[in-house]
């Protein structure tokens, strides 16, 4: 894929930032090497298998990339929130092993 985007150029000579380029929010995040849309995709495949199987279902549609790429991408997912606790245990096995 070759993205072709705006570049547009500061003229006042106080300005910190003398280049601005075009942002694309919706498709791309800056300096990515993969579109928003894939990555959704490589997260999915990798929450949905795990990271060796997901790496071989991708290759099967086409997608190329690593399981430690679809590691990764999960790891960029937000951590949903616990919500109320409404119990709670504690790992006694970890105490008797000296962990808190
Ligand atoms: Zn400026």
């Amino acid at each position: 894929m070759r993205l072709a985007v705006r570049k547009f150029f500061c003229r006042n000579s106080a300005c910190q930032r003398k280049i601005f380029t075009e942002r694309l929010p919706t498709f791309v995040e800056p300096w990515a090497q993969m579109t928003l849309r894939l990555i959704a995709a490589i997260q999915a495949i990798g929450l949905s298998t795990s990271g060796r199987l997901g790496a071989r279902l991708a290759a099967h549609l086409g997608i190329s990339t690593s399981w430690m790429t679809l590691v990764r991408r999960i790891m960029d997912l937000p951590t949903p929130s616990a919500g109320l606790v409404t119990a709670l245990g504690i790992d006694d096995f970890s105490f008797r092993r000296g962990r808190r």
